[in-house]
């Protein structure tokens, strides 16, 4: 198949950069445990596991024994059985259990209710209990269920406000499942953490103590994360023995345009998009069932035309056999869907990241995955749709025009040979710790004993400005929630708090979504696309007093971006380290809390191809975040000095060198501390105020921090490294954003300095190794 693909590329262009064979993976079945009750069994054997694969037992009997656990295993490897196993046991051996699933996604939970209840079981009674539960089930649900199918959000607003209605479900609460739990990550992550901490809490209150079955995509140390997420000791099952065929993995990197021209003369490379919908349609041709992976909605819809579009100069009816797969599919829609792929009617999906959960796809022929998806976990879960057993499978990874891709794609043991990165939780960041406390509170009062579960000091002292504000009461049996409204309508999980802005179609009035405030004025400033269920809005206002961006429905062939000044302060440096150089000088190596001062002052529209057709200045207010950031400073002497360890820069170099620092040291970061590259920022000035030196700023971009910069600052050596070896790495002679230009740049990517950015990280890198 790779030799059908490289046969389309044309003459000149080299854009394999490397290829590995992942050899076949045979499957290790075992028994059944022993106290597997018959229906239990009878009930899988029907639905077409005749015998369970090692990891699935393992998983089982650790949970059955009562021990919480984690399951770490890959794509299509079956970790649903493995909490279904002992959760049926427990249902069908006695009559009264209750358990209770969480999934991140209402799609997903739908999806497992469905394979749970195709299990036939009798007496289980499985049922769904989120947004959409009509208010007359609601009630059957909370008296009749024995399982329940939610989300963390339902839980939150709708379940343990009203514990009292639950409180027959609780005191019989057995098992609480925590599907893929890899996906609770940032200030989310951190929000479910506390959140299963006051469902542990609600639990005790009836006498129960459930066990915890965690499930997640490949992790390194998945015990520490599942341990952190739950707050209790979870062992780890991560050995899988699901068989897997023969993967062949090949890095792709476009070629870079002669003819096109981005920011400041830049040379672009072909789109990922573009590159991948040839991919995709060499694919089609060989008769090869292909997944395309594709970041965003229009970049899928794109892929896919494109790809229709050269299929149909080779065969008309080719086209029709290709689709684009996107969020908000309705359930029908995307069975049939699995059910064309499966049977080959349809042979070239692209799709956005929502197949990745929920959707039943595997063994496919090939999967192009078009731009890092932000983790190794989902790399290799996209991957994971490629591999039938027995027959070869390809999986091509084409790099978006960035330098976290340009990194992995020259440094194959970063995609291959790397332990998937643990997710990022800061269950201790105040901005969450204080509106859960709060909610907490509400639920039952909460006492000395409660502390230590959510922090102990930290809690102890978030409760005490709650306290001081007039949100909490402290009497002496402990801190009450006296207030007639609850506060769990106002605290937004997935979000950093605070009013949304609403997003209204001017025309109809419809509302369409909501925005963070934080990100209002980056992401629905006026001129900005706004997409929505694949459709494609322009905003033409945005009000920040009344919280309303009003749009209208247009979809113009450009794509925009904002353009913000920052500013920093540090407030309280937590941790500092000097590193003394060679022949004098030293560079400092902080870690702290700041305060961030952002302005967006225009945007960029730019054509799908890359080039830039324009800046339009906006006039928006300043947005103050204050939050954590990792920091180095250099003496300017280790800047501007010729000699060992020095980077012999000219004065007028050092700012370009240090902002083109910053800018690859954004990129990079995702790959040490599961972030996108919009959560963070960065400043750098070849001056700065409060260190008077040189001096090279990264930081979270939520309220309070949601551990990035804290997981930078713990990695800072093989991040700075990598940084460096990125820039190294793109052979564009003075930059571009293959390496060092930034999409979200407020000053225009101006000046930067590629050399010169190698010169600063190989100095600092040799001072703070020693
Ligand atoms: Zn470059
Ligand atoms: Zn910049």
């Amino acid at each position: 198949m790779l030799r059908r693909v490289l046969a389309g590329v044309p003459a000149g262009e080299e854009p394999l950069t490397h290829v590995a064979e992942l050899p076949e993976r045979a499957a290790r079945v075992v028994p059944w445990p022993e106290w597997t009750p018959d229906p239990v069994r009878a009930a899988f054997t029907a639905c077409g596991v005749r015998e369970p694969w090692s990891h699935q037992v393992e998983a089982a009997e650790h949970a059955h024994a009562g021990r919480s656990v984690v399951i770490a295993t890959g794509t299509a490897s079956g970790k649903s059985l493995a909490y279904q196993l002992p959760v049926l046991t427990a249902l069908t051996g006695d009559t009264r259990a209750t358990a209770l699933y969480l999934s991140p996604t209402k799609a997903l939970g739908a999806d497992q209710l469905r394979s749970v209840s195709a299990l036939d079981l009798p007496g289980v009674r499985a049922a769904s209990f989120d947004g959409d539960t009509p208010t007359a089930e609601r009630d059957w649900v909370r008296a009749h269920a024995r399982w329940v199918f939610t989300n963390p959000d339902m839980l939150h607003r709708g379940i343990l406000p009203a514990h009292g209605r639950w409180s027959m479900f609780f005191r019989r609460l057995r098992y609480v499942v925590v599907d893929e739990c890899h996906s609770y990550r940032g200030v989310f992550g951190s929000h479910v953490a506390l959140l299963l901490r006051r469902l542990r809490r609600v639990c005790r209150r009836y006498g129960a103590d459930p066990v915890f079955v965690l499930a997640s995509a490949t992790v390194s140390n998945p015990a520490a994360s599942a341990t952190r997420l739950s707050g209790v000791d979870c062992a780890a099952v991560a050995d899988d023995g699901s068989p897997r065929g023969a993967r062949t993995v090949a890095l792709w990197e476009p070629p870079l345009l002669d003819d096109v021209a981005g920011e400041n003369g830049a040379p672009v490379r072909r789109s990922a998009g573009a590159e991948s919908a040839r991919i995709l349609a060499d694919l089609v041709i060989e008769g090869a069932r292909t997944l395309a992976f594709v970041r965003s909605r229009l970049g899928a819809e794109l892929t896919s035309l494109g790809a229709k579009r050269i299929l149909a100069e080779v065969d008309a009816d080719l086209p029709d056999r290709v689709a684009a797969y996107r969020a908000g599919f309705l359930p029908e829609e995307r069975r049939a869907l699995e059910a064309a792929l499966a049977d080959g009617r349809l042979l070239g999906v692209a799709s956005t990241n929502a197949l990745e959960l929920g959707v039943d796809i595997a063994g496919l022929d090939a999967v192009v995955v078009a731009g890092y998806p932000g983790t190794l976990a989902s790399f290799w879960q996209q991957a994971g749709r490629a591999g039938r057993a027995g027959d070869g499978s390809l999986v091509v990874f084409v790099a978006r025009d960035d330098p976290l891709d340009t990194y992995l794609v020259h440094h194959p043991t970063a995609v291959l040979d790397k332990p998937v990165e643990a997710t990022v939780t800061d269950p201790g960041n105040p901005y969450v710790l204080a509106p859960q406390l709060a909610c907490a509170a509400a639920e039952l009062p909460l006492t000395a004993d409660c502390l230590p579960d959510f922090g102990g000091e930290q809690a102890r002292a978030v409760l005490d400005d709650l306290v001081a504000e007039g949100t909490l009461r402290k009497r002496p049996t402990g801190w009450y929630w006296t207030q007639r409204e609850r506060p769990h309508g106002l605290v937004d999980i997935r979000g950093s708090g605070g009013d949304q802005i609403a997003v209204v179609e001017a025309d109809s009035g419809r509302m369409l979504g909501t925005v963070n405030p934080g990100n209002a004025c980056a992401t629905v400033h006026p001129g900005a696309i706004y997409l929505h269920q694949g459709s494609s809005y322009v905003v033409d206002e945005l009000d920040l007093e009344s919280g309303l961006a009003m749009v209208h429905p247009e979809t113009p062939e450009w794509t925009t971006t904002p353009r913000e000044l920052v500013d920093i302060t540090i407030l309280d440096t937590v941790s500092e380290t000097v590193h003394p150089a060679l022949g004098g000088g030293e560079v400092r190596v902080c870690l702290g809390e700041v305060a961030v001062t952002s302005q967006v002052v225009a945007y960029l529209r730019k054509l799908p191809s890359g080039e830039v057709l324009d800046q339009i200045p906006l006039d928006l207010p300043e947005n103050t975040l204050h939050t954590r950031a990792v920091w180095y400073t250099v003496t300017e002497d280790l800047v501007t000095g010729k000699g060992l360890d020095r980077a012999g820069l000219k004065r007028s170099e050092v700012p370009g060198a240090l902002h083109a620092a910053e800018h690859a040291a954004i990129g990079l970061l995702p790959l040490f501390a599961t972030c996108d590259r919009w959560d963070i920022g960065g400043v750098s000035t070849a001056l700065h105020p409060d260190t008077e030196q040189p001096t090279v700023f990264v930081h979270d971009g939520h309220p309070g921090g949601a551990g990035f910069a804290d997981r930078g600052h713990a990695a800072l050596i093989p991040w700075l490294t990598a940084t460096r070896k990125a820039i190294a790495a793109c052979e564009c002679p003075e930059g571009c954003p293959s390496c060092v230009q930034s999409p979200k740049c407020g000053n225009g990517n101006d000046p930067l300095n590629k050399k010169g950015a190698i010169a600063v990280l190989t100095a600092v890198l040799n001072t703070i190794r020693d």
